[in-house]
Protein backbone atom coordinates (compact mmCIF):
# COMPACT_ATOMS: atom_id res chain seq x y z
CA UNK A 1 0.00 0.00 0.00
CA UNK A 2 1.06 3.25 -0.87
CA UNK A 3 2.48 5.27 2.05
CA UNK A 4 2.03 8.77 1.35
CA UNK A 5 -2.07 9.00 1.64
CA UNK A 6 -0.84 7.45 5.68
CA UNK A 7 1.06 10.65 5.86
CA UNK A 8 -1.38 12.79 4.83
CA UNK A 9 -4.18 11.33 7.11
CA UNK A 10 -1.43 12.02 9.61
CA UNK A 11 -1.53 15.63 9.43
CA UNK A 12 -5.11 15.70 10.28
CA UNK A 13 -5.94 17.15 13.74
CA UNK A 14 -7.74 15.23 16.43
CA UNK A 15 -11.52 16.70 16.85
CA UNK A 16 -10.70 17.81 20.29
CA UNK A 17 -7.86 20.36 19.17
CA UNK A 18 -9.85 21.70 16.70
CA UNK A 19 -12.61 22.51 18.87
CA UNK A 20 -10.56 24.52 20.97
CA UNK A 21 -9.00 26.42 18.16
CA UNK A 22 -12.31 26.88 16.48
CA UNK A 23 -14.06 28.27 20.37
CA UNK A 24 -10.57 30.06 20.91
CA UNK A 25 -11.37 31.73 17.20
CA UNK A 26 -14.66 33.39 16.50
CA UNK A 27 -17.40 30.34 17.04
CA UNK A 28 -20.00 32.13 18.52
CA UNK A 29 -20.27 30.67 22.38
CA UNK A 30 -24.12 30.27 22.01
CA UNK A 31 -23.84 26.85 19.98
CA UNK A 32 -23.71 23.56 22.11
CA UNK A 33 -20.03 21.79 21.93
CA UNK A 34 -21.83 18.87 20.72
CA UNK A 35 -23.63 20.64 17.61
CA UNK A 36 -19.67 22.19 16.98
CA UNK A 37 -18.49 18.56 17.34
CA UNK A 38 -20.72 17.37 14.66
CA UNK A 39 -19.46 20.53 12.23
CA UNK A 40 -15.97 20.10 12.50
CA UNK A 41 -15.96 15.83 12.00
CA UNK A 42 -18.24 16.94 8.90
CA UNK A 43 -15.56 18.82 7.83
CA UNK A 44 -12.85 16.47 8.77
CA UNK A 45 -14.63 14.18 7.28
CA UNK A 46 -14.82 15.33 3.97
CA UNK A 47 -11.12 16.22 3.93
CA UNK A 48 -10.53 12.46 4.81
CA UNK A 49 -12.67 11.80 1.78
CA UNK A 50 -10.34 14.06 -0.46
CA UNK A 51 -7.33 12.34 0.85
CA UNK A 52 -8.65 8.92 -0.23
CA UNK A 53 -9.48 10.27 -3.65
CA UNK A 54 -6.36 11.45 -4.18
CA UNK A 55 -7.08 14.95 -4.13
CA UNK A 56 -4.88 16.07 -2.18
CA UNK A 57 -0.76 16.96 -2.00
CA UNK A 58 1.35 17.57 1.43
CA UNK A 59 1.03 21.44 0.44
CA UNK A 60 -2.58 21.61 -0.86
CA UNK A 61 -3.46 19.56 2.46
CA UNK A 62 -1.95 22.21 4.68
CA UNK A 63 -3.61 25.04 2.86
CA UNK A 64 -6.57 23.13 3.43
CA UNK A 65 -5.72 23.45 7.05
CA UNK A 66 -5.11 26.39 7.51
CA UNK A 67 -8.50 27.43 6.39
CA UNK A 68 -9.82 24.66 8.25
CA UNK A 69 -11.56 26.97 11.01
CA UNK A 70 -13.08 28.99 8.49
CA UNK A 71 -14.52 25.91 6.78
CA UNK A 72 -15.92 24.74 9.92
CA UNK A 73 -17.97 27.54 10.36
CA UNK A 74 -19.02 27.92 7.16
CA UNK A 75 -20.26 24.68 7.62
CA UNK A 76 -22.54 25.37 10.35
CA UNK A 77 -23.17 28.70 8.67
CA UNK A 78 -24.81 25.71 6.14
CA UNK A 79 -26.43 23.89 8.92
CA UNK A 80 -28.46 26.79 10.65
CA UNK A 81 -29.37 27.97 7.05
CA UNK A 82 -32.96 27.90 6.94
CA UNK A 83 -34.61 26.14 4.18
CA UNK A 84 -37.94 28.24 4.21
CA UNK A 85 -36.53 31.97 3.49
CA UNK A 86 -38.35 35.33 3.06
CA UNK A 87 -37.44 35.85 -0.96
CA UNK A 88 -38.33 39.10 -3.35
CA UNK A 89 -40.91 38.24 -5.97
CA UNK A 90 -39.55 40.30 -8.75
CA UNK A 91 -41.41 38.18 -11.26
CA UNK A 92 -44.97 40.75 -11.54
CA UNK A 93 -47.07 37.35 -11.04
CA UNK A 94 -48.80 38.71 -8.05
CA UNK A 95 -49.80 35.04 -6.83
CA UNK A 96 -47.97 32.49 -7.54
CA UNK A 97 -47.89 29.06 -5.51
CA UNK A 98 -44.26 28.59 -6.17
CA UNK A 99 -43.54 31.81 -4.09
CA UNK A 100 -46.42 31.24 -1.08
CA UNK A 101 -49.29 32.81 -3.02
CA UNK A 102 -50.60 36.04 -0.82
CA UNK A 103 -48.53 37.53 1.56
CA UNK A 104 -50.37 38.61 4.59
CA UNK A 105 -51.76 42.17 6.06
CA UNK A 106 -49.77 43.74 8.75
CA UNK A 107 -52.87 43.56 10.79
CA UNK A 108 -52.98 39.65 9.97
CA UNK A 109 -49.55 39.38 10.75
CA UNK A 110 -49.52 41.12 14.31
CA UNK A 111 -52.67 38.96 14.71
CA UNK A 112 -50.60 35.46 14.07
CA UNK A 113 -47.65 36.73 16.65
CA UNK A 114 -49.74 37.91 19.34
CA UNK A 115 -51.69 34.58 19.27
CA UNK A 116 -48.62 32.45 18.58
CA UNK A 117 -47.07 33.85 21.59
CA UNK A 118 -49.35 32.20 24.02
CA UNK A 119 -52.50 30.37 24.89
CA UNK A 120 -55.89 31.83 22.92
CA UNK A 121 -59.85 30.89 23.68
CA UNK A 122 -59.46 28.45 20.18
CA UNK A 123 -62.17 26.24 21.71
CA UNK A 124 -63.42 27.93 24.89
CA UNK A 125 -66.39 30.09 25.38
CA UNK A 126 -65.01 32.55 27.59
CA UNK A 127 -68.07 33.90 28.67
CA UNK A 128 -68.84 30.19 30.34
CA UNK A 129 -65.83 28.57 30.60
CA UNK A 130 -67.72 25.74 28.37
CA UNK A 131 -66.00 23.99 25.49
CA UNK A 132 -66.67 25.76 22.37
CA UNK A 133 -65.73 24.82 18.51
CA UNK A 134 -62.77 27.01 16.90
CA UNK A 135 -65.00 27.57 13.84
CA UNK A 136 -66.88 30.47 15.69
CA UNK A 137 -63.75 32.67 15.38
CA UNK A 138 -64.83 33.32 11.60
CA UNK A 139 -67.92 32.26 10.61
CA UNK A 140 -70.31 35.32 11.92
CA UNK A 141 -67.83 37.90 10.31
CA UNK A 142 -67.36 35.66 7.03
CA UNK A 143 -70.95 35.75 6.47
CA UNK A 144 -71.06 39.69 7.66
CA UNK A 145 -68.38 40.23 5.13
CA UNK A 146 -70.09 38.26 2.53
CA UNK A 147 -73.27 40.32 3.05
CA UNK A 148 -71.69 43.63 3.30
CA UNK A 149 -70.09 43.06 -0.38
CA UNK A 150 -73.23 41.88 -1.39
CA UNK A 151 -75.27 44.81 -0.17
CA UNK A 152 -77.24 43.02 1.99
CA UNK A 153 -77.98 43.51 4.98
CA UNK A 154 -75.93 42.65 7.78
CA UNK A 155 -76.39 39.26 9.76
CA UNK A 156 -79.29 38.58 6.29
CA UNK A 157 -76.80 35.70 5.35
CA UNK A 158 -76.22 34.10 9.01
CA UNK A 159 -79.75 33.11 9.07
CA UNK A 160 -79.64 30.48 6.20
CA UNK A 161 -76.14 30.08 5.79
CA UNK A 162 -73.32 28.59 7.83
CA UNK A 163 -69.33 28.78 7.13
CA UNK A 164 -66.21 27.22 8.04
CA UNK A 165 -62.34 26.48 6.96
CA UNK A 166 -60.28 23.82 6.51
CA UNK A 167 -56.70 23.29 5.19
CA UNK A 168 -57.25 24.83 1.73
CA UNK A 169 -59.70 24.56 -1.46
CA UNK A 170 -58.68 21.12 -2.80
CA UNK A 171 -59.15 19.82 1.09
CA UNK A 172 -62.95 21.54 1.40
CA UNK A 173 -63.20 19.93 -2.22
CA UNK A 174 -62.76 16.29 -0.85
CA UNK A 175 -64.91 17.28 2.41
CA UNK A 176 -67.54 18.60 0.16
CA UNK A 177 -67.66 15.75 -2.14
CA UNK A 178 -67.41 13.09 0.55
CA UNK A 179 -69.90 14.50 2.95
CA UNK A 180 -72.65 15.09 -0.42
CA UNK A 181 -71.92 12.63 -2.37
CA UNK A 182 -69.79 9.19 -1.07
CA UNK A 183 -71.54 6.59 -2.53
CA UNK A 184 -73.40 8.25 -5.52
CA UNK A 185 -73.18 10.06 -8.69
CA UNK A 186 -71.73 13.54 -9.24
CA UNK A 187 -72.99 15.28 -12.49
CA UNK A 188 -70.17 17.18 -14.19
CA UNK A 189 -69.43 18.67 -17.49
CA UNK A 190 -66.72 17.50 -19.69
CA UNK A 191 -65.48 21.06 -19.81
CA UNK A 192 -64.60 20.49 -16.22
CA UNK A 193 -63.38 18.00 -15.64
CA UNK A 194 -59.44 20.12 -15.17
CA UNK A 195 -56.25 19.54 -13.08
CA UNK A 196 -55.86 22.59 -10.95
CA UNK A 197 -52.22 22.23 -10.39
CA UNK A 198 -49.78 20.70 -8.10
CA UNK A 199 -51.40 17.17 -8.83
CA UNK A 200 -55.40 18.89 -8.28
CA UNK A 201 -57.58 16.46 -10.60
CA UNK A 202 -60.95 16.98 -10.20
CA UNK A 203 -61.64 13.25 -11.53
CA UNK A 204 -59.02 11.68 -9.35
CA UNK A 205 -60.30 13.64 -6.45
CA UNK A 206 -63.79 13.02 -7.02
CA UNK A 207 -63.04 9.05 -6.71
CA UNK A 208 -60.91 9.10 -3.78
CA UNK A 209 -64.02 10.80 -1.93
CA UNK A 210 -65.69 7.96 -2.38
CA UNK A 211 -68.39 9.59 -5.47
CA UNK A 212 -68.89 8.42 -8.95
CA UNK A 213 -68.28 10.74 -11.73
CA UNK A 214 -71.12 11.31 -14.02
CA UNK A 215 -69.31 13.32 -17.20
CA UNK A 216 -71.95 15.16 -19.51
CA UNK A 217 -71.80 17.44 -22.46
CA UNK A 218 -68.11 17.66 -24.36
CA UNK A 219 -64.87 19.55 -23.68
CA UNK A 220 -66.54 22.87 -25.44
CA UNK A 221 -69.78 23.08 -25.13
CA UNK A 222 -72.12 21.73 -22.30
CA UNK A 223 -76.28 22.24 -22.20
CA UNK A 224 -78.25 22.28 -19.58
CA UNK A 225 -80.39 19.68 -20.68
CA UNK A 226 -77.01 17.51 -20.86
CA UNK A 227 -77.62 18.18 -16.65
CA UNK A 228 -80.79 17.40 -16.61
CA UNK A 229 -80.35 14.22 -18.82
CA UNK A 230 -78.11 12.61 -16.38
CA UNK A 231 -79.94 13.07 -13.41
CA UNK A 232 -80.93 9.96 -12.12
CA UNK A 233 -82.01 7.84 -8.62
CA UNK A 234 -78.17 7.56 -7.92
CA UNK A 235 -77.72 11.36 -8.18
CA UNK A 236 -76.25 13.48 -5.11
CA UNK A 237 -74.85 16.25 -6.45
CA UNK A 238 -74.44 18.93 -9.41
CA UNK A 239 -70.34 19.92 -9.60
CA UNK A 240 -69.67 23.08 -11.03
CA UNK A 241 -65.80 24.15 -11.14
CA UNK A 242 -64.06 27.35 -11.98
CA UNK A 243 -61.77 27.41 -14.92
CA UNK A 244 -59.17 28.99 -12.99
CA UNK A 245 -56.01 28.39 -15.02
CA UNK A 246 -57.53 27.98 -18.41
CA UNK A 247 -59.79 29.15 -21.13
CA UNK A 248 -61.84 27.55 -23.93
CA UNK A 249 -62.87 30.05 -26.80
CA UNK A 250 -64.65 29.94 -29.95
CA UNK A 251 -67.58 27.30 -30.06
CA UNK A 252 -68.43 27.17 -26.40
CA UNK A 253 -71.68 26.62 -24.53
CA UNK A 254 -71.86 26.51 -20.16
CA UNK A 255 -75.40 26.82 -18.27
CA UNK A 256 -74.92 29.78 -16.24
CA UNK A 257 -74.30 28.71 -12.37
CA UNK A 258 -77.84 30.10 -11.70
CA UNK A 259 -79.28 27.85 -14.10
CA UNK A 260 -77.83 25.10 -12.96
CA UNK A 261 -79.13 26.01 -9.32
CA UNK A 262 -82.37 26.40 -10.91
CA UNK A 263 -81.98 22.78 -11.80
CA UNK A 264 -80.81 21.72 -8.64
CA UNK A 265 -83.49 22.80 -6.43
CA UNK A 266 -86.24 21.28 -9.32
CA UNK A 267 -84.82 18.06 -8.45
CA UNK A 268 -84.23 17.91 -5.18
CA UNK A 269 -80.14 18.16 -5.95
CA UNK A 270 -77.59 20.10 -4.17
CA UNK A 271 -75.49 22.53 -6.38
CA UNK A 272 -72.16 22.77 -5.05
CA UNK A 273 -69.70 25.28 -7.06
CA UNK A 274 -65.72 24.84 -6.56
CA UNK A 275 -64.97 28.30 -7.28
CA UNK A 276 -61.26 28.59 -6.20
CA UNK A 277 -60.17 31.91 -6.25
CA UNK A 278 -62.30 33.65 -3.69
CA UNK A 279 -62.09 36.75 -5.53
CA UNK A 280 -63.72 39.65 -3.28
CA UNK A 281 -63.62 42.57 -5.44
CA UNK A 282 -64.53 43.43 -8.94
CA UNK A 283 -61.26 43.43 -11.55
CA UNK A 284 -63.19 45.41 -14.22
CA UNK A 285 -61.82 48.44 -12.81
CA UNK A 286 -58.36 47.04 -13.98
CA UNK A 287 -59.59 45.50 -17.27
CA UNK A 288 -60.28 42.07 -16.14
CA UNK A 289 -63.51 41.24 -17.24
CA UNK A 290 -66.23 38.27 -16.18
CA UNK A 291 -63.86 37.48 -13.13
CA UNK A 292 -66.25 34.89 -11.35
CA UNK A 293 -66.97 37.05 -7.51
CA UNK A 294 -66.85 34.63 -4.80
CA UNK A 295 -69.40 36.75 -2.91
CA UNK A 296 -71.51 36.69 -5.97
CA UNK A 297 -71.58 32.76 -5.76
CA UNK A 298 -71.74 32.29 -2.05
CA UNK A 299 -75.29 34.59 -2.69
CA UNK A 300 -76.32 32.67 -6.04
CA UNK A 301 -78.80 29.83 -4.03
CA UNK A 302 -75.88 27.09 -4.94
CA UNK A 303 -76.08 24.97 -1.56
CA UNK A 304 -72.36 25.31 -0.97
CA UNK A 305 -69.34 27.52 -2.50
CA UNK A 306 -65.32 26.25 -1.93
CA UNK A 307 -62.49 28.70 -2.08
CA UNK A 308 -58.75 29.48 -1.21
CA UNK A 309 -57.83 31.06 1.12
CA UNK A 310 -54.89 32.46 0.01
CA UNK A 311 -55.54 33.44 -3.69
CA UNK A 312 -57.48 36.32 -4.43
CA UNK A 313 -58.92 36.76 -0.83
CA UNK A 314 -55.57 37.75 0.21
CA UNK A 315 -55.57 35.60 3.59
CA UNK A 316 -53.32 32.66 4.78
CA UNK A 317 -53.68 29.18 3.05
CA UNK A 318 -57.13 27.51 3.80
CA UNK A 319 -60.05 26.50 1.87
CA UNK A 320 -63.34 28.44 3.10
CA UNK A 321 -66.70 26.61 2.80
CA UNK A 322 -70.20 28.85 2.81
CA UNK A 323 -72.89 26.96 2.10
CA UNK A 324 -76.57 26.64 3.55
CA UNK A 325 -76.69 25.83 7.44
CA UNK A 326 -77.80 22.24 7.32
CA UNK A 327 -74.78 21.18 4.68
CA UNK A 328 -72.47 22.95 6.39
CA UNK A 329 -73.65 21.21 9.88
CA UNK A 330 -73.60 18.07 7.53
CA UNK A 331 -69.46 19.02 7.12
CA UNK A 332 -68.37 19.91 10.09
CA UNK A 333 -69.99 15.94 11.55
CA UNK A 334 -68.18 13.91 9.05
CA UNK A 335 -65.11 12.96 11.21
CA UNK A 336 -62.50 14.28 7.84
CA UNK A 337 -63.63 17.68 9.07
CA UNK A 338 -61.30 17.06 12.06
CA UNK A 339 -58.69 15.69 9.89
CA UNK A 340 -58.83 18.93 7.40
CA UNK A 341 -58.86 21.58 10.06
CA UNK A 342 -56.84 24.48 10.27
CA UNK A 343 -54.94 25.66 13.34
CA UNK A 344 -55.00 28.66 15.73
CA UNK A 345 -52.86 30.58 13.85
CA UNK A 346 -54.84 30.26 10.40
CA UNK A 347 -58.34 31.61 12.45
CA UNK A 348 -55.62 34.68 13.35
CA UNK A 349 -55.11 35.44 10.03
CA UNK A 350 -57.91 35.17 8.96
CA UNK A 351 -59.65 37.00 11.19
CA UNK A 352 -57.61 39.99 10.73
CA UNK A 353 -58.17 39.57 7.02
CA UNK A 354 -62.01 39.69 7.21
CA UNK A 355 -61.79 42.73 9.60
CA UNK A 356 -59.81 44.59 6.51
CA UNK A 357 -62.86 43.49 4.19
CA UNK A 358 -65.68 44.97 6.74
CA UNK A 359 -64.19 48.20 7.94
CA UNK A 360 -63.04 48.72 3.58
CA UNK A 361 -59.71 49.03 4.37
CA UNK A 362 -59.15 46.91 1.26
CA UNK A 363 -55.51 49.00 0.39
CA UNK A 364 -54.03 47.34 3.59
CA UNK A 365 -54.53 43.78 1.57
CA UNK A 366 -51.33 43.29 -0.12
CA UNK A 367 -52.79 41.27 -2.71
CA UNK A 368 -55.24 44.45 -3.82
CA UNK A 369 -52.68 47.67 -3.05
CA UNK A 370 -50.65 45.57 -5.59
CA UNK A 371 -53.33 45.20 -7.94
CA UNK A 372 -54.24 48.74 -7.53
CA UNK A 373 -50.62 50.00 -8.17
CA UNK A 374 -50.67 52.57 -11.53
CA UNK A 375 -48.07 51.33 -14.27
CA UNK A 376 -47.01 55.31 -13.91
CA UNK A 377 -46.09 54.98 -9.70
CA UNK A 378 -43.89 51.69 -11.22
CA UNK A 379 -42.40 53.70 -13.50
CA UNK A 380 -41.80 55.99 -11.54
CA UNK A 381 -39.79 53.46 -9.03
CA UNK A 382 -38.41 52.00 -12.24
CA UNK A 383 -36.49 55.35 -12.92
CA UNK A 384 -35.43 55.36 -9.10
CA UNK A 385 -33.69 52.30 -9.40
CA UNK A 386 -32.74 52.52 -12.97
CA UNK A 387 -30.88 56.01 -11.42
CA UNK A 388 -28.86 54.89 -8.94
CA UNK A 389 -27.75 51.91 -10.87
CA UNK A 390 -25.96 54.24 -13.69
CA UNK A 391 -22.74 53.82 -11.89
CA UNK A 392 -22.96 50.14 -11.48
CA UNK A 393 -21.19 47.31 -13.95
CA UNK A 394 -25.04 46.00 -14.77
CA UNK A 395 -26.86 48.27 -17.54
CA UNK A 396 -30.30 48.93 -16.37
CA UNK A 397 -33.16 50.83 -18.12
CA UNK A 398 -37.29 50.83 -17.18
CA UNK A 399 -39.11 48.37 -19.97
CA UNK A 400 -42.56 48.09 -20.40
CA UNK A 401 -44.10 44.83 -19.30
CA UNK A 402 -47.32 43.07 -18.07
CA UNK A 403 -47.77 41.56 -14.87
CA UNK A 404 -49.91 38.42 -14.45
CA UNK A 405 -52.33 37.88 -11.46
CA UNK A 406 -51.83 34.37 -11.54
CA UNK A 407 -53.24 31.76 -8.99
CA UNK A 408 -56.05 30.79 -10.67
CA UNK A 409 -57.33 33.58 -12.51
CA UNK A 410 -58.58 33.47 -16.15
CA UNK A 411 -54.54 33.14 -17.42
CA UNK A 412 -55.21 36.40 -19.82
CA UNK A 413 -55.42 38.58 -16.75
CA UNK A 414 -52.67 41.01 -16.68
CA UNK A 415 -52.34 44.42 -16.36
CA UNK A 416 -49.47 46.88 -17.79
CA UNK A 417 -46.90 47.20 -15.89
CA UNK A 418 -42.75 48.52 -15.80
CA UNK A 419 -39.75 46.49 -15.31
CA UNK A 420 -36.21 47.17 -14.13
CA UNK A 421 -34.35 45.43 -17.42
CA UNK A 422 -30.97 44.30 -16.44
CA UNK A 423 -28.06 43.03 -18.49
CA UNK A 424 -24.33 42.37 -17.36
CA UNK A 425 -21.71 42.33 -19.86
CA UNK A 426 -20.41 39.16 -18.77
CA UNK A 427 -23.32 36.74 -17.48
CA UNK A 428 -25.85 35.13 -19.46
CA UNK A 429 -29.31 36.69 -18.09
CA UNK A 430 -30.05 33.52 -17.42
CA UNK A 431 -26.79 32.98 -15.28
CA UNK A 432 -27.35 36.90 -14.25
CA UNK A 433 -31.14 35.08 -12.76
CA UNK A 434 -29.14 32.74 -10.62
CA UNK A 435 -26.98 35.19 -9.47
CA UNK A 436 -29.90 37.67 -7.76
CA UNK A 437 -31.50 34.21 -6.34
CA UNK A 438 -28.31 33.97 -4.28
CA UNK A 439 -28.87 37.24 -2.52
CA UNK A 440 -29.89 37.63 1.00
CA UNK A 441 -33.20 37.96 0.39
CA UNK A 442 -33.07 36.18 -2.80
CA UNK A 443 -34.17 38.16 -5.91
CA UNK A 444 -36.59 36.33 -8.11
CA UNK A 445 -36.89 37.75 -11.32
CA UNK A 446 -38.37 37.02 -14.99
CA UNK A 447 -35.96 36.38 -18.02
CA UNK A 448 -36.60 37.37 -21.35
CA UNK A 449 -35.44 38.36 -24.60
CA UNK A 450 -32.08 38.48 -23.22
CA UNK A 451 -32.73 40.36 -20.21
CA UNK A 452 -33.24 40.36 -16.63
CA UNK A 453 -36.62 41.95 -15.61
CA UNK A 454 -37.64 43.08 -12.50
CA UNK A 455 -41.31 44.01 -12.31
CA UNK A 456 -41.92 46.12 -9.45
CA UNK A 457 -45.42 45.68 -8.92
CA UNK A 458 -45.06 42.82 -6.42
CA UNK A 459 -41.88 44.31 -4.86
CA UNK A 460 -43.03 46.45 -1.59
CA UNK A 461 -41.98 50.02 -2.23
CA UNK A 462 -40.30 50.05 1.32
CA UNK A 463 -37.72 47.53 -0.01
CA UNK A 464 -36.74 49.51 -3.15
CA UNK A 465 -33.30 51.34 -1.52
CA UNK A 466 -32.03 47.98 0.02
CA UNK A 467 -32.44 46.41 -2.89
CA UNK A 468 -30.50 48.70 -5.32
CA UNK A 469 -28.08 49.23 -2.51
CA UNK A 470 -27.55 44.90 -2.99
CA UNK A 471 -27.51 45.08 -6.64
CA UNK A 472 -24.79 47.83 -6.30
CA UNK A 473 -22.66 45.82 -3.68
CA UNK A 474 -22.78 43.14 -5.86
CA UNK A 475 -22.28 44.30 -9.06
CA UNK A 476 -19.87 47.27 -8.04
CA UNK A 477 -18.50 50.19 -9.96
CA UNK A 478 -18.24 50.29 -13.80
CA UNK A 479 -14.83 50.98 -14.88
CA UNK A 480 -15.42 54.19 -16.27
CA UNK A 481 -13.96 54.64 -19.96
CA UNK A 482 -11.84 57.75 -20.20
CA UNK A 483 -13.82 59.83 -22.79
CA UNK A 484 -17.18 59.82 -20.69
CA UNK A 485 -17.45 63.64 -19.66
CA UNK A 486 -19.61 64.20 -15.73
C1 LIG B 1 -56.76 26.98 -6.75
C2 LIG B 1 -57.96 26.17 -6.93
C3 LIG B 1 -58.13 24.99 -6.18
C4 LIG B 1 -57.11 24.50 -5.21
O1 LIG B 1 -57.02 25.37 -4.12
P1 LIG B 1 -55.94 25.13 -2.96
O2 LIG B 1 -56.31 26.13 -1.92
O3 LIG B 1 -54.60 25.34 -3.56
O4 LIG B 1 -56.12 23.74 -2.48
C5 LIG B 1 -59.29 24.27 -6.39
N1 LIG B 1 -60.21 24.66 -7.29
C6 LIG B 1 -60.08 25.78 -8.02
C7 LIG B 1 -61.15 26.15 -8.98
C8 LIG B 1 -58.96 26.59 -7.86
O5 LIG B 1 -58.82 27.70 -8.58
Amino acid sequence: MDEKPHRLYRKLPQVGELLDAAQAATLPSCHSREFVTDATRAVLARIREEIKAGGHTEESLDRCLEDIVKNIESEIRILLQPSLRRVINATGVILQTNLGRAPLSEAAVRRVAEIARGYCNLEMELATGERSRRDVHVEALLLNVLALRTRRAMGALAETHGAAIVNNCAAATFLALNTLAEGGEVIVSRGELVEIGGGFRIPDILRKSGAILREVGTTNRTRIADYTAAIGPNTRLILRVHRSNFRIEGFTECPSLRELIQLGADASIPVFEDQGTGCMVALDEFGITNESSWPDSAISGATLVACSGDKLFGGPQCGILVGTRSVIDRLRANPLFRALRVDKLTYAAMEATLLAYLTGDLESVPILSMLRLSAETIRERCEVWVEALRSSRISAETMPTRSVVGGGTTPSASLPSFAVALRHPELSESALAARLREFDPPIVARVSDGRVLLDLRTVPAVEDRDLVELLRAAFGEKVRPVNEAG
